[in-house]
């Protein structure tokens, strides 16, 4: 079963799904991390979508696609029982469409469509304080949750950054670029299964209470 963690930039998707992979098992594939993934191997597509993403706007439709087909087939022959969170994706309709045929393809259901709704104000507050470790990938906040050693990721060791996305100025184009271009897929989904949409500015523990009762809720027919 594939479940879809939505929001705008810094709504709290990576910490939801985060907590749900070390709380519940669950297998999380965010798009943001694999990109970033390349760009800091500098393989052939790091080196294409590196600006692209440094400016905020979003990476071709052709790209996201295909990279989240060979993943999704990938994870079900591995382990076809997994509960999948999709963190980041679809961001536009095609990739929504997409997605569908994807699912259908891989014999695979849709479970719960979240949608984490948070003010611009607060987006700018998270992002702007948000630190990322360059390794694991985990999320710390300068403010809301620091790491125990400045600087320094508690997972790995690893030193933590200030993505470049994350600064003001680009988050602003993050925010534009989700209401033009990936709101029109929360329309998608509010006409197809199970959508639940839930203000996401409390702390991430009660967000996290609301994004286990809308996974259960969808259990039931
Ligand atoms: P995220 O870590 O999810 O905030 O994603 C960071 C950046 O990666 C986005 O601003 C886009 O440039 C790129 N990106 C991630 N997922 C997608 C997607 N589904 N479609 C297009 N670009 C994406």
């Amino acid at each position: 079963m594939i479940h879809l963690l939505m929001g705008a930039p810094g709504a709290g998707k990576g910490t939801q799904g985060d907590m749900l992979v070390e709380r519940c098992g669950f297998v999380k594939l965010s798009t943001g991390d694999i990109l970033r993934k390349h760009i800091a191997d500098k393989t052939d597509i790091g080196k294409k979508i590196e600006s692209v993403m440094a400016s905020g706007s979003l990476v071709s439709d052709d790209l996201l696609i295909d990279m989240v087909r060979a993943e999704l087939s990938r994870l079900h022959a591995e382990a076809p029982e997994s509960e999948v969170l999709l963190d980041g994706f679809p961001r536009t309709v095609e990739q929504a469409v997409a997605l569908e045929g994807l699912l259908k393809n891989l014999d695979c259901g849709l479970g719960t469509v979240i949608f984490l709704d948070v003010s611009d104000e607060d987006v700018i507050k998270r992002l702007c304080g948000r630190r990322v470790c360059r390794q694991c990938g985990k999320n710390y906040h300068v403010e809301y949750l620091p790491a125990a050693k400045d600087g320094i990721c508690d997972d790995c060791g690893s030193e933590l950054m200030h993505r470049d996305d994350d600064k003001e100025a680009r988050i602003k184009n993050r925010l534009g670029v989700f209401r033009t271009q990936t709101s029109p897929v929360l329309d998608f989904y509010r006409e197809n299964g199970h959508y639940v949409e839930m203000p996401a500015s409390g702390s991430s523990e009660d967000v996290f209470s609301g994004v286990l009762d809308a996974l259960e809720q969808s259990k039931s027919p």
